[in-house]
């Protein structure tokens, strides 16, 4: 829970409107920073919910980019998250409603029936362990919308001898993303991953990465592949590309986690790479985080397209580590693939 301290701590500035994608689209101050740190100030003093609160809420992407640039150290997108689970404890929201139980019954937010592991089926050449000390999970993007993301980073990772969750199910970021505690896949994941005894779990999704590591309260290491990729380079031996990339930097990765070098160390071995206008912790949002991608398309389309402006005009790809990004991206006309691809890419 934000103190009152913390919240009166707000200067009124203004700088974070600067950086603000959903204040940049909608222009109405409730739907920026400072708008959503005086709903703060006024639930706690009592004023209750206001009308269009929601909305307010509802249409940040968590991106992090006012809490990264505040002067003051307010962490605005954990304020908004705070506020989403109060608001939940008097409101009903059918779209959460329906994600919590796709994910209670299917294991996935998507309702997504086929089996956790479909995205294998027909995938020759890699060699599984049943137990080992490294994890891959794959999460729910990467299993039923990614599946090419999925294969290609197996194939790297399969050199290292890793096993996979026997029923790996959501992690559970995107209802604790939208206020929702306690998701019902958690413990099961939990358990799973304690009886594994494995000392290392690697993920390619930032949403999976800040939730194993931050919420699950795990023994073992938690890492995103583009750091594991970057740490194991010299193995992967990539070969060299002809080309020229940019890196998209995922928000909750970069801003949120700090692996920023890791991802463009990786790249650079593997071919040239000219940076977007707005990158590292300065990063344009995708316009996908948050639940805003699936509640209020025309909002996230928006900031998908301003942030498709910061791609360099000779850039033949866009690389990135995140499967929301890269879905909401491509949506948005860019030609986007995983790192784990082009490294797949400059072996072959
Ligand atoms: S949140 Fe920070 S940057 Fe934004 S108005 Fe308040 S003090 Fe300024
Ligand atoms: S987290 Fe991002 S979208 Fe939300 S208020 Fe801050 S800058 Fe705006």
């Amino acid at each position: 829970m934000p103190e009152m301290i913390d919240l009166l701590s707000c200067l009124r500035c203004g700088r974070c409107r600067a950086v603000c994608p959903t204040l940049e689209s909608l222009g109405w101050e409730s739907m920026g920073p400072r708008g959503r740190i005086m709903l703060c100030l006024g639930y706690l003093e009592g004023a209750g919910w206001i009308e269009g609160v929601s909305d307010s809420l509802y249409t940040c992407t968590t991106c992090g980019a006012c809490s990264f640039i505040c002067p003051s150290g307010v962490d605005v997108d954990s304020i908004v998250e705070y506020l989403r689970r109060e608001y939940l404890k008097s409101h009903k929201d059918g779209r959460i409603e329906e994600m919590y139980e796709a994910i209670r019954i299917y294991g996935n937010p998507m309702g997504d029936t086929r089996s956790r592991w479909w995205w294998l089926e027909g995938v020759n050449g890699i060699t599984l362990r049943r137990r080992s000390d490294i994890i891959y999970f794959a999460g729910c993007l990467l299993s039923y919308r990614s599946r090419e993301v999925a294969v290609s980073t197996l194939k790297i990772l399969a050199d290292f001898g890793v096993a996979l969750l026997e029923d790996e199910r959501c992690c559970g970021s995107p209802l604790l993303r939208l206020g929702v505690e306690n998701p019902p896949t958690m413990e099961d994941n939990i358990r799973q991953i304690e009886e594994s005894g494995a000392e290392l779990i690697l993920t390619s999704c930032p949403g999976c990465y800040m939730t194993l590591k931050n919420d699950y309260n795990l023994d073992c290491s938690v890492m995103h592949t583009a750091e594991f990729f970057s740490e194991h380079l010299d193995e992967i031996d990539p070969g060299r590309l002809g080309i020229t990339v940019t890196y998209h930097d995922p928000c909750h990765l970069a801003r949120g986690e700090g692996v920023i070098e890791e991802p463009r160390a990786v790249i650079e071995r593997i071919c040239k790479l000219r940076e977007m206008k707005r990158n590292r912790e300065l990063s344009g949002c995708c316009g996908g985080g948050g639940g805003v991608r699936s509640g209020y398309h025309n909002l996230s389309r928006a900031i998908t397209v301003r942030r498709l402006e910061d791609v360099p005009p000779d850039a033949d790809l866009i690389v990135t580590t995140c499967p929301l990004c890269i879905i909401n991206l491509s949506d948005g006309g860019g030609n986007v693939i995983d790192l784990a691809q082009l490294i797949e890419r400059s072996k072959m």
